[in-house]
């Protein structure tokens, strides 16, 4: 049952985790061998989809062939149950050889999320976007990052422990600030020198050890464009598996004052009217705003068509 929250894109993963069966080493195996359980696959962080009379979805490999392939506990990861009550594990592939040329043939290709994410059902978005996030971790903490000795996996790859010094490694989420400041009907996008031309987008930042999320988007706010901020509203949040992100959405009003760009994060700093960026949403006007997949234009969106108060 989806939240009534505003769903972004690789949110709403409809698997029901049963994170306490994740300790339970002998009910995972088994659910390896019951009817009904799937396999979802992954090729260095790349899922493999099949074409549907709808467009693309995730494809569903047999878990006898999942296991052959994985070769052990290390590349499986427990997802949870889907709606029927059925396991769904993911596998995790790397090399540099195609496993859709090779042991997968036939069964779909690897496609990339960033691609995937406006053509994926959400539902597979948000499922896809959980393996990821969890098979990027694994493969940046093979070592223990307090003795350096190999980690094993454990929990149905929730979690990763090492055997010399017995700590227990979690997977990662880096929490970012990604706000919207706004002042007298106006609100501030911001231009990094990277994007292609014309693209402007919400100001953001990672949050520091030690900030609250409001005072995270103030530092952020204060050191990209010189505002200050007085008062911080939360949006909506969207996990951004590009490795292990989980963006914070906000609307910021900001204090009078003369927005400037750092120069050293952003290039360019605009204020723009509510019916300017209206037309942005529509793709008419001189720039142009990310596309839906991403926070910062729901975030524009949800600004632009909301009464013009604030
Ligand atoms: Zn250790």
């Amino acid at each position: 049952m989806p939240l009534s929250a505003h769903l972004n894109t690789f949110a709403g993963n409809p698997l029901d985790r049963v994170s306490e069966r994740r300790r339970e080493p002998e009910w995972l195996a088994d659910q390896l061998e019951t009817e009904g359980t799937t396999v979802l696959a992954f090729w260095n962080g790349s899922a493999l989809v099949q074409e549907g009379d709808g467009g693309p979805h995730l494809a569903r490999i047999a878990p006898g062939l999942a296991v052959e392939l994985a070769g052990g506990d290390e590349r499986l990861l427990f997802m949870g149950l889907d709606e029927q009550g059925c396991a769904v594990f993911a596998l995790d592939l790397e090399g540099g050889a195609d496993p859709a040329e090779g042991l997968l043939r036939g069964r779909g290709r690897f496609a990339n999320l960033r691609d995937l994410a406006p053509v994926l059902p959400a539902s597979d978005c948000g499922m896809a976007a959980s393996a990821k996030a969890v098979f990027e971790w694994r493969r940046r903490h093979r070592f223990c990052s307090a003795c350096g000795q190999p980690t094993q996996v454990a929990e149905g790859g929730w979690k990763r422990l090492c055997p010399a010094c017995k700590v227990e490694h979690f997977p990662r989420t880096d929490p970012v600030v990604i706000m919207l400041p706004v002042r007298d009907g106006r609100c501030l996008l911001g231009r990094q020198t990277s994007w292609a031309p014309g693209r402007f987008s919400a100001l953001a930042g990672f949050m520091e050890p030690g900030e609250s999320i409001e005072e995270a988007c103030a530092r952020e706010i204060k050191e990209e464009s010189g505002l200050r901020t007085m008062a911080v509203r939360y949006h909506s949040s969207q996990p951004w598996p590009f490795p292990s992100n989980l963006m914070i959405g906000l609307i910021a009003d900001v204090a009078p004052g003369e927005a400037q760009a750092d120069q050293t994060e952003l290039e360019a700093v605009r204020w723009l009217e509510r019916a300017e960026v209206v037309k942005l949403l529509a793709n008419e006007g001189d720039i142009t705003l990310p596309p839906p997949r991403a926070i910062a234009r729901q975030l524009s969106a949800f600004w632009g068509a909301a009464e013009p108060s604030g």
